[in-house]
């Protein structure tokens, strides 16, 4: 008996003996090692644990019962079994841009990785104006490579569904479900956390705007019904480890068979929250520019190497079809396009909010810089199907905030 044969939640002094039994050939068995829990996220304990002598290091992560944020809220520790199976999946389609996962133990829920401590969190890594030339190229591969490899387009079908099956996860879609794409249009369940000086705005631009929630309805009717590909599900700014090299993604517990343009927008609408940061509190012509570059390629490169993976990867002579490749392709980024839009939007009214937003805390910046993103969030999804790119969508985000409509809004 070892114990941990049965399930308990860890601390720090707990991980060290963890390491050393399931581990037991990482480290030298003389090693004198110390541990640190370094989570942020809402929902599970991250440990690191270090030979200070040697610099070697690994990373313990456990699933927790219920959300760090609310002990109300129960989610499945499953999510970890999801989360490390992903990522060793994901190392198979784009090599070297997830962590290596040493292992994982559905007893304990916790998984031990590779430590990426010598890389940053894009979220604040752009809010020091760090850049990073290669994120868009990099990114743009393994978004490109993790979907559409796993789609029925690219895969054998019944390997899919086993996929599909292996991969439900219906309390963190739950989340996404509620928390993304219904609360912010309604206030249904009262967690809404409005800025109180943007209510009145966000009264009549979102919960009154029957033609904005007729698409939101749509687009999360295609979350929960669209089994297109394995999605990370979570592929914000914070599940994005960068440095000079590349980059590294962590954190799928959300994974599940959705519509690869859930990632895709995640990606491209995070990345505005750190222009909208710059172009409200005196960043440089030269940091905006930076960052409207770094979503445009996103976008484009994205588009573009899908359209040329499609053509290496598909053989059935009907999907091949011009016009249903260009329909396949043009519905993933309309896709992403509108949940750039409601990933905008929920950041900015919902509970979960990001760094980019609550750290301006004077309302004369915050309040134009709230509007100017739902702003852009409503256009991104009503106009998600026109075609857009790169171009489109930062020139869109230039115009709000050059005319102000982020300052004066529709509403005055
Ligand atoms: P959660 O699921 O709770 O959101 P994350 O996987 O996002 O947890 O991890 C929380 C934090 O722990 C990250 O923001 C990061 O700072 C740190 N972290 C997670 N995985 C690693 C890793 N492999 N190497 C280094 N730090 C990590
Ligand atoms: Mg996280």
């Amino acid at each position: 008996m070892s114990r941990f044969d049965t399930y308990f939640l860890m601390k720090e002094a707990d991980v060290i003996e963890y390491v050393k039994a399931k581990y037991p050939d990482f480290f030298a068995p003389e090693a004198v090692l110390t541990v640190k829990e370094i989570g942020d996220g809402n929902l599970n304990y991250v440990f690191r644990v270090i030979e200070e002598a040697t610099g070697k290091s690994i990373i313990v992560k456990q699933a927790g019962v219920s959300l760090r944020i609310s002990a109300e809220m129960k989610v499945s520790t499953d999510r970890n079994r999801i989360e490390s199976e992903i990522l060793q999946i994901q190392d198979k389609y784009a090599p070297g841009l997830v962590p290596k996962i040493y292992g994982y133990d559905t007893v304990m829920c916790a998984c031990a990785m590779e430590d990426l401590s010598d890389h940053a969190l894009m979220r604040y890594a752009l809010m020091r104006h760090e850049t990073f030339p290669r994120f868009a190229e990099d990114i743009s591969t393994y978004m490109v490579n993790t979907l559409l490899k796993t789609t029925d387009v690219a895969m054998e079908h019944k390997e899919k569904k086993a996929m599909v099956k292996s991969f439900i996860n219906p309390e963190l879609c739950e989340i996404t479900e509620d928390l993304v794409l219904t609360e912010p249009y309604n206030d249904c369940n009262h967690r809404n956390n409005v800025f109180p000086p943007i209510a009145d705005f966000v009264k009549k631009e979102l919960y009154e705007d029957e033609a904005l929630k007729l698409a939101v309805a749509k687009i999360k009717f295609e979350f929960m019904n669209n089994a297109q590909a394995l999605i990370h599900g979570d592929l914000h700014s914070g599940s994005i480890f960068a440095n000079e090299q590349g980059i590294k993604v962590i954190d799928p517990e959300f994974a599940f068979y959705g519509p690869m343009g859930y990632d895709i927008g995640n990606v491209i609408g995070n990345l505005f929250f750190a222009w909208a940061n710059k172009a409200y509190t005196g960043g440089s012509a030269e940091t905006q520019t930076a960052l409207e570059q770094t979503i445009r390629e996103t976008c484009d490169k994205t588009a573009e190497k899908l359209a040329a993976e499609y053509d290496k990867l598909v053989t059935f002579p009907l999907y091949r079809a011009p016009a249903f490749r260009k329909a396949y392709l043009d519905g993933v980024m309309a896709d992403s396009y509108g949940y750039a839009g409601t990933e905008i939007i929920r950041r900015v009214v919902g509970d979960s909010k990001v760094i980019e937003v609550t750290s301006v805390t004077d309302p004369a910046q915050r309040l134009p810089m709230e509007r100017a993103l739902i702003d852009l969030g409503i256009y991104l999804i009503k106009n998600r199907a026109g075609g857009l790119n790169g171009a489109a969508v930062t020139e869109e985000f230039r115009k709000i905030l050059a005319e102000g409509r982020g300052t004066h809004g529709q509403n005055g």
